[in-house]
């Protein structure tokens, strides 16, 4: 690998294409802005051909700038009974030793390492070895930031039935917390602790947001003594860090159905690229888009009982014969209306086009963002992680979700009760005020990312510490 004589950065993505694609997108913003060459580590478990995609796309069009390096690692190291932090966070240790030589082995050696959420444990090992500039790349929201420096200050055990209070954010049913709030005594508590202690001990803090968007929550990072006291870190909203769909040669029949689809007409359904859902559940979602009698493209995956993450850190490669899980004689009656894709689909690509109306959404922070810069409401479909917060944050706050009151994560979503929702924001007049809140905050972004705005300048400020 030939390594520019320019000052060079390294960035570590934790596996998952939900970690993944953030980091890319940040190392391609600091390719395009500013004089800097660049090497993401992301560790995987497997590179599965969406990876593949990921990173092909930053070498591509910055050949030379951008380079990236592979640190393997197996989820079948870690006992299977785990939960998924504990897991991720351990392939990230397991993958210090091999970050530590390869950048030994780097002639121009990075001056900056910049982790994401679940990597810093190499903030407090490498990066101190290496007397590197520390940074944490937060790919997610503020309010998630807030949440996880203040966890390791919360006295009392969070009870589920009362409202949170997070620093400089609206309270959050306790319901819709991450699980492990409820379980001080487990693993995955005691690891969201440490993260919180050394994300507040870093150089800076970058974060998946802008001015416009978490307004409050960011001014509560300046002005807050509590947080002030917690965090001495500065926070620097960078946002949205997202892809914006790149031409991949050939157009996929998808894109080419789209193109023959009126504007607006179709409801994106997917959930991200960790999620699964029951074999009941299927049934339903597939009977509740037929009734909602909407056009849609559904990315479907095999079910799993019982397991809300049941495809994080697996293989996306296209599966067929999935429409086994589907009702008798859904394919043949929907089949003008409908597209099922197996697995994994360009999302990147869907959501820009013009015949998108609606996404259902798991809430994951890169889909939402992604969602918000197309101007696409949201019907929110939280299954795991901070995604039932992100959905609270998006229908109370921000007015751009609808949401039902029964919890997908926990009970059954019936059909009468998808297509009503699906109608909500497709049909009825409250889709009309949803999408147009939607697309003021898409210019808000984009205020925000261009030169001058918020974010642009944020971004610039932290190159300009680090290059100084
Ligand atoms: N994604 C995709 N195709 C899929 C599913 C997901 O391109 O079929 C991408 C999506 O565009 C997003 C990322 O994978 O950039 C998922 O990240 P997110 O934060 O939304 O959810 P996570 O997968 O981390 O739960």
């Amino acid at each position: 690998m030939v390594i520019s004589s320019k000052t060079h950065v390294a960035l570590l993505a934790s596996p998952g294409s939900g970690h993944l694609i953030p980091v890319v997108e940040l190392a391609k913003r600091l390719a395009a802005h500013h004089e800097l060459t660049i090497t993401i580590f992301a560790v995987t478990p497997s590179v599965h051909r969406a990876e593949d995609e990921i990173y092909g796309s930053a070498i591509s069009s910055w050949r030379g700038v951008i380079n990236t390096v592979i640190l393997p690692t197996e989820t079948q190291n870690f006992p299977s009974k785990q939960s998924f932090i504990p897991t991720l966070l351990d392939m990230m240790r397991d993958a210090l030793p091999a970050l530590r030589s390869a950048i030994n082995g780097m002639k121009n050696k990075p001056i900056a390492l910049i982790v994401d959420q679940f990597s810093t444990e190499a903030i407090k090992t490498i990066a101190q070895e290496f007397n590197m500039f520390k940074y944490v790349f937060i790919a997610s929201n503020a309010m998630f930031l807030s949440y996880n420096l203040y966890l390791p200050h919360v006295d009392k055990v969070v009870n589920r039935d009362e409202p949170f209070y997070i620093p400089g954010c609206e309270p959050i049913p306790g319901e819709d917390l991450l699980e492990l709030t409820f379980i001080p005594d487990e693993r995955p508590y005691k690891d969201f602790v440490r993260m919180g202690y050394d994300i507040a001990a870093v150089d800076g803090i970058l974060v998946n947001t802008w001015d416009d968007l978490e307004a409050k929550t960011l001014l509560a990072f300046k002005d807050l003594r509590f947080m002030k006291e917690i965090a001495k870190a500065p926070v620097y909203p960078i946002g949205p860090v997202v892809r914006t769909g790149e031409p991949k040669g050939l157009k996929p029949e998808l894109i080419k159905w789209l193109d023959r689809q009126p504007n607006e007409s179709v409801v994106y359904v997917s959930f991200g690229s960790g999620g699964t859902i029951s074999a009941q559940q299927t049934i339903e979602l597939a009977m509740g888009l037929e009734l909602s009698k909407q056009r849609f493209i559904w990315v479907i995956r095999p079910p799993i009982e019982n397991d809300n993450a049941g495809s994080l850190f697996k293989s996306m490669h296209g599966e067929g014969g999935l429409s086994k899980y589907l009702p008798d004689g859904f394919v043949d009656r929907t089949h003008e209306v409908g597209f099922i894709v197996p697995m994994w689909a360009p999302q990147d690509e869907i959501l820009p086009h013009r015949s998108i109306g609606a996404f259902v959404c798991h809430c994951g922070w890169n889909s939402t963002l992604e969602s918000i810069v197309n101007g696409v409401p949201i019907i929110a479909w939280p299954l795991y992680a901070e995604q039932k917060m992100n959905a609270t944050m998006l229908v109370n706050n921000l007015g751009i979700a609808v949401r039902s009151h029964v919890k997908p994560s926990m009970e059954l979503v019936e059909r009468g009760e998808i297509a009503k929702m699906v109608r909500r924001v497709m049909v009825d007049k409250e889709g009309i005020g949803i999408r147009t809140r939607v697309n003021e905050l898409k210019a808000s972004a984009n205020k925000a990312l261009s030169e001058g705005g918020s974010s642009y300048n944020a971004l610039s400020e932290v190159v300009k510490k680090i290059v100084s």
